[in-house]
């Protein structure tokens, strides 16, 4: 893109904000082709693996500098249409855009919110950093893009994200000083991002400009009041003015004494490979004054109903009176005498929590030693996602979700059916059709696609008489090419 499409103002103001020869450097970026970048999913892929050296490979990825796991891909080689895509081996993420999280750093068991989470690349970070340990609340206040978001996650096969649609004020009063680390990536002005979506060029002002800082000093007064005392946050736009940025930092730390600036970042179109980023990461003292690991420092929420029982995952013996949520509880024993057929390794493939039972839709909740959540504590809040969506219960019979075959691995299924990337089996699977199979295949079996030396589900299948019924959800079939 030419950099005479930038508006003028914008164009003056960074060569004042950079001076005259920073500022041509700057501008002259907007010559330049663009990076794009992926993160390859750790939840899945295990680092140094054959398959982790087949999708290097693949798509020329080389390393991004500021984020472990996050390359720089060769766009000609399309990895967003290849089924390693469907199959959630990767995200596909702008490179500066994965400095933020690196930053924050959470923690495997922390009690962890990102607040502005839609798309996700931000929230599978996390998801990635937390290894499938302790609870991450995702939240979007737009309905369409919370829905996308809770997709995004199900296909990353991350097991312990709530994904929740609020506005900032609705989380802040009910869960006052519950996280450990928060993530608020803000709504902006989005001036970083003229090189990637010319269509931001169009939407800019100056006014645009001065809402958005109103609205990030709006967001992050509740974003802190959710801080635990020894907690972080990282503040993050993709916008280069300083009102949106240091301005609105320098404020905060000037109401709040108890917070300090731990670290401040800038990513810059003419000195990186990427597109602007800000990230601002704050802390807040302990209650001794100190910034102390959270599992260390548990707060107690008020108002959130008692902690739960952890259930035990498979656990055939519970009694009415071990569950607050009896018609949970029968829906959960029907999953387990289903999964004993089909998907023997259930219990490795959850981690502590509780199951919850929204309508039809089951879900395992996660437990975290620092909130507890349960159906009360979410009681009037939209909740697209409740944790890792298990199955339908419908009329005393369960039905496994596509998010449970996008959360497992193939060796804890009974059957599996696995696709070569390329082959005409594995295109008419995501086409919607109908597979053939052997005779004596029956049951539902994970239909995975192979990479390296191991394969990776795709969704299910239903088996019987020689022929594999596609369960694909209808919202993910891909045509054929
Ligand atoms: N973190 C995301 C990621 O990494 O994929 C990108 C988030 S984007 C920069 C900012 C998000 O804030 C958008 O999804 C937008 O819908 C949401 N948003 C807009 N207005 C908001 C508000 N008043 N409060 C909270 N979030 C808002």
């Amino acid at each position: 893109m030419s950099k005479t499409a930038l508006p003028d103002s914008f164009r003056e103001r960074m060569l004042s904000m950079l001076g005259e020869a920073e500022g041509q450097s700057f501008l002259d970026s907007y010559e330049r082709p663009r990076a794009y970048g992926l993160r390859i999913n750790s939840l899945k892929v295990r680092p140094g693996s054959a398959a982790e050296r087949d999708i290097q490979q693949r798509f020329g990825l080389e390393d991004v500098p500021w984020c472990r796991g996050g390359y720089y891909y060769d766009e000609a080689s399309r990895p967003g249409r290849h089924p390693y895509h469907a199959a959630g081996l990767y995200y596909i993420q702008e490179p500066s855009a994965m400095s933020a999280v690196e930053l924050l750093d959470p923690q495997p068991g922390e009690t962890v919110l990102d607040l502005a989470a839609a798309p996700g690349g931000k929230t599978t970070q996390i998801a990635m950093r937390m290894a499938g340990k302790g609870l991450l609340i995702s939240n979007e206040i737009h309905p369409q893009r919370a829905k996308i978001l809770a997709e995004n996650v199900e296909r990353f096969g991350a097991r312990n994200v709530v994904v929740t649609q609020a506005s900032p004020g609705e989380l802040s009063a009910r869960f006052p000083l519950a996280f450990d680390r928060i993530m608020l990536d803000a709504p902006c002005s989005g001036e970083g991002m003229f090189r990637k979506d010319p269509d931001a060029i169009a939407e800019w002002s100056e006014q645009m400009v001065e809402l958005c800082a109103a609205r990030q000093w709006d967001i992050l007064q509740d974003a802190i009041a959710m801080l635990k005392p020894g907690g972080r946050i990282a503040y993050s736009t993709c916008t280069f003015n300083r009102q949106e940025n240091e301005e609105i930092i320098t404020r905060l730390l000037a109401q709040y004494p108890e917070l300090e600036l731990a670290a401040e970042k800038r990513i810059w179109p003419h000195l990186h490979r990427g597109e602007g980023h800000y990230v601002a990461l704050l802390q807040r003292k302990g209650l001794d004054g100190e910034y102390l690991p959270a599992a260390e420092n548990p707060v107690r929420l008020s108002g959130t109903g008692p902690a739960w029982t952890k259930s035990k995952p498979h656990s055939k013996k519970r009694s009415s009176g071990e569950s607050p949520n009896r018609s949970a509880a029968a829906a959960f024993e029907a999953c387990s005498q289903w999964a004993d057929h089909e998907l023997p390794g259930l219990g490795a493939l959850l981690g502590d929590g509780s199951p919850v039972l929204f309508g039809e839709a089951l879900y395992w909740l996660p437990l975290s030693a620092g909130l507890s959540l349960s159906p009360r504590s979410l009681d009037g809040l939209k909740v697209p996602r409740a944790g890792l969506h298990l199955g339908e219960y419908k009329k005393g019979r369960f039905q496994p979700a596509h998010a449970l075959a996008m959360a497992a691995a193939p060796n804890e299924a009974a059957l599996i059916w696995t696709l070569k990337p390329g082959s005409p089996g594995l295109a008419a699977y995501l086409h919607g059709d109908i597979l053939a199979v052997p005779e004596q295949y029956r049951g539902w079996c994970l239909v995975t696609v192979e990479c390296g030396e191991d394969s990776f589900p795709l969704g299910w299948g239903k088996a019987s008489g020689g022929q594999l019924k596609n369960h694909l959800p209808k919202g993910l079939r891909q045509p054929l090419s």
